[in-house]
């Protein structure tokens, strides 16, 4: 059962051997991992080490394989206006024909979408699945899509304070605020 082993190195790597060569076979792929590496960028993103599933399903084709599912994991970011954290769970479908060497295309000027290399034994998806959990993340991530920010004054978090304002000083007054500190001896007001 060599074709079950997991080759060491990327748990993106999928065995696919199997199926290759025999159109309509079908086969399903179940992973759960630990993320290698990150996923996404430094706003947002799959932590190293946080746990990534793929719930695949590999249909032998003419060409390769047909990789079809999605890929599931945790991401987790800082609010780009309040700088709270944001953690977002992301499902995003991933699919594709690994395409197997030496297969001519008919139409050679146009490179189609969603079509990888494929050696004939590992689908190597790692491109895929960060290519898919990248177009579900946030530009610039909210904890809340109407997170008020942070008050421009004194960096108060706003959601927490919703009436949070500063006093304005009339014009008026910080004249004679001035005038106060010529004169130190003056009582302050209460
Ligand atoms: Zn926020
Ligand atoms: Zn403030």
């Amino acid at each position: 059962m060599s074709h079950t082993k997991r080759r060491p190195g990327s748990p993106y790597d999928i065995p696919a051997r199997d199926i290759i060569g025999r159109p309509g076979t079908q086969r399903f792929v179940s992973e759960m991992f630990p993320a290698p590496a990150v996923l996404g960028t430094d706003m947002i993103g799959v932590p190293e080490g946080a746990e990534v599933g793929l719930e695949l399903s590999l249909e032998s084709v003419q060409d390769g394989i047909w990789v079809s599912g999605t890929v599931t994991a945790e991401a987790v970011g800082e609010c780009g206006r309040c700088l709270d954290e944001v953690r977002l769970t992301v499902a995003a479908p991933i699919q594709g024909l690994f395409e197997l060497p030496g297969v001519e295309r008919e139409d050679e000027e146009e490179e189609p979408e969603d079509v990888y290399e494929f050696d004939g034994e590992t689908l190597e998806l790692e491109e895929v699945v960060r290519d898919a959990v990248a177009e579900q993340l946030p530009f610039t991530p909210l904890c809340e899509p109407d997170c008020p920010g942070l008050c421009d004054q004194c960096g108060a978090r706003l959601a927490d304070d919703p009436d949070h304002t500063h006093e304005k000083i009339d014009p008026r007054w910080s004249a004679l605020q001035a005038l106060d500190v010529d004169e130190p001896a003056q009582k302050k007001e209460s």
